[in-house]
């Protein structure tokens, strides 16, 4: 939890939940970019890893309770976080705790898109760890239909990206949602696909018809991926990515708009600033 992690957007309470870490190869994080311009926004370590935060949302309605995307959740071994570069989240009951809320609470777990460090939170071992569960007992569990598909049967080059064991138990419960399509499943909580990082990725925005805050997911990792040049190694379409981000710049950019972003390694509620060439953000330090 940081210390800006919780805004009013309209009746709604929104808590910016993060606490964990990936650490990944700066190359693929930036791609293109060389490495002399990277690392003078994040710094490498010895193995020219830098370090990503794995953020969700949390926003609390008149009567739901939804959790968007999971983070990378608590199952994977030792071995697994060394290969993913993972951190240790401590477990959701831990982690809600702090707002008095517990994992029973959560009624919907919408997720932008399926990959490990999305979705790995949204199962557990069961207390014998015979058993993989829902983290969350009571949710309905959102993704898109084709996300779900290809997640199932992953397409070349994504294999390592997706678990099963994360999601399979999600569509045994009986709680899975497949969506078709832009929706809002919830009042004031919209779902748009853009596909680009996956082919069915979408982003979530969050409004009471005045206030708006985005969570574009993986079409823009971090701040530092808003320029239209910074893009990652890992979208499967990356033209797709840049159109959803172009669109998102002309939505937020020097607007009165709140983005949260991903894998910000200093999370925070920010607003975009400066112009489509050079986009920056600007942390919001005081409660909306
Ligand atoms: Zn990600």
């Amino acid at each position: 939890m940081t210390q800006n992690s919780h805004i009013r957007i309209g009746s709604y309470d929104v808590y910016l939940l993060s606490g964990d870490h990936l650490k990944w190869d700066g190359g693929s994080v930036f791609g293109i970019i060389p490495r002399s311009a990277w690392a003078q926004k994040l710094p490498p370590d010895d193995r020219n890893r830098v370090t990503l935060g794995v953020n969700q949302l949390l926003v609390k309605g008149p009567d739901f309770l939804a959790l968007v995307d999971t983070g990378v959740g608590t199952r994977l071994t030792e071995r697994q976080r060394e290969v993913r570069g993972a951190g240790h989240p401590r477990p959701w009951a831990e982690r809600l705790a702090p707002l008095g809320l517990t994992p029973a609470d959560v009624t919907h777990v919408i997720f932008t898109h399926l990959h490990t460090d999305h979705a790995g939170g949204a199962t557990v071992f069961s207390d014998d760890r015979q058993e993989v569960l829902p983290a969350f007992p009571r949710a309905a569990f959102l993704v898109q239909e084709g996300e779900w598909q290809d997640a199932c049967a992953p397409p070349d080059g994504e294999a390592n990206a997706y678990r099963f064991a994360d999601f399979l138990p999600l569509l045994e419960s009986g709680r899975l949602v497949r969506l078709r399509g832009n929706q809002r499943p919830l009042p004031g909580v919209f779902l748009q696909v853009t596909g680009g990082h996956t082919r069915h990725h979408q982003m979530v925005r969050i409004t009471d018809g005045q206030d708006v805050l985005f969570f574009p997911g993986d079409i823009c990792p971090t701040p530092f991926h808003l320029g239209l040049s910074w893009k990652t190694s890992y979208d499967q379409f990356p033209l797709e990515t840049l159109a959803a981000r172009r669109n998102l710049l002309g939505k937020a950019l020097g607007q009165d708009v709140l983005v949260v972003f991903s894998h910000d390694p200093r999370p925070a509620f920010r607003r975009l600033t400066g112009s489509l060439e050079h986009p920056t953000t600007v942390a919001c330090d005081a409660p909306a």
